[in-house]
């Protein structure tokens, strides 16, 4: 079969991979579509990334075959797969941070989502197999795993009704937080410099968008002058850190979306004196990801207009491209 094979150096090149094969909890999938995603990005500008690696993880898939074991599905379903998944019984598990659990990183798609066949292993297929209902769209449907990720910074920021949230950054990840926050009863303000995506986050429900001083201005209208209750920064990494926590309230909490490699430029007399909270969270839970599934098929969450371009397994170093150079706001990749 044919694979997008990560080979370093910025390099992805569509190859021949061995189709996996299948144990008796297992399934295959025939691929139907995979979001490209900031992450797979991120790995692929990181020098130490291990190579061969084959990216891809918001995987959208038809069953061609499945073990005897597995009952609850049948060839032919389309189902939403999650990569990682947790035990769901250990010491992070019963905490609530599931994507610490041991398991969860142990766990993987084989070979991953940018191949034309993808082996969904036995605890992915119990615990985190979606059957995606006629009415959504495969490109919808690749939407859930990015949305349960951004589900899980919500809960974790603890966004409350009637809060003023601003969003830094507002690619697709940044437009998926908008409806969530406005679904979560909060004022949202976007900030990203460019007007397009100001535009649709606007679009999207966001009370203001715009560049940063548009998104200072804004902020602090609908907070009465008290500042933002939460930041959410989903890209620009540490540069924008002295511009998010000036825009938090006094007690307000500054969530990490984004990795970016660096240390974060922070007073700590400032974190004790205004009682900020800093939070950042980590890819998302089964209950995360149920979640998000059910906002997609009941229509709750639009991603309508959110994939700007279509690229094929060996079209996906254009769409890395595409990305790197924030031309697309999200990049679907088909077989
Ligand atoms: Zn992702
Ligand atoms: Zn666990």
């Amino acid at each position: 079969m044919i694979a997008a094979v990560y080979r370093g150096a910025g390099k992805v090149i569509a190859e021949e991979w061995p189709r996996p094969a299948i144990g008796d909890s297992e399934v295959l999938l025939r691929l139907l579509g995979c979001g490209l995603c900031g992450s797979d990005i991120a790995k692929i500008v990181d020098p130490s990334t291990p190579v061969p690696l084959v990216l891809g993880h918001e995987v959208v898939g038809e069953i061609v075959a499945l073990g005897p074991d597995v009952t609850d599905c049948a060839i032919g379903d389309r189902v939403v797969a999650a990569h990682h998944v947790p035990c769901g019984d250990c010491h992070y598990c019963r905490r609530g941070s599931e994507s610490m659990c041991r398991a969860f990183k142990a766990s993987n798609l084989d070979p991953g989502g940018f191949a034309e066949y993808v082996r969904v292993p036995a605890p992915n297929v119990r615990h985190a197999l979606f059957r995606v209902p006629r009415h959504v769209t495969d490109e919808a449907a690749s939407f859930v795993e990015p949305l349960a990720c951004c589900l899980r910074s919500v809960r974790r920021a603890r966004v409350a009704p009637g809060d003023t949230v601003v969003v830094v950054g507002l690619g697709s990840i940044g437009c998926l937080f908008v409806q969530l926050l406005r679904h979560a009863g909060a004022a949202v303000v976007g900030c990203d410099p460019i007007a397009a995506r100001a535009e649709l986050a606007r679009r999207l429900g966001a009370a203001a968008a715009g560049p940063a001083p548009v998104a200072a201005a804004a902020q602090r209208e609908l907070s009465g002058g008290r500042g933002a209750d939460q930041v959410i920064v989903t890209g620009g990494g540490t540069d924008v850190l002295p511009w998010a926590v000036a825009s938090l309230r006094d007690g307000g909490t500054l969530h990490y979306f984004a990795a970016g490699g660096d240390t974060l430029p922070l007073r700590l007399e400032t974190l004790y004196h205004r009682e900020l909270t800093l939070t950042a969270t980590y890819s998302s839970s089964p209950s995360d990801l149920t979640e998000a599934f059910r906002l997609i098929v009941a229509g709750e969450v639009s991603v309508d207009g959110l994939v700007t371009h279509r690229v094929t397994l060996p079209g996906l170093d254009r769409g890395v491209d595409l990305m790197r150079r924030r031309e697309a706001l999200k990049v679907y990749v088909t077989p």
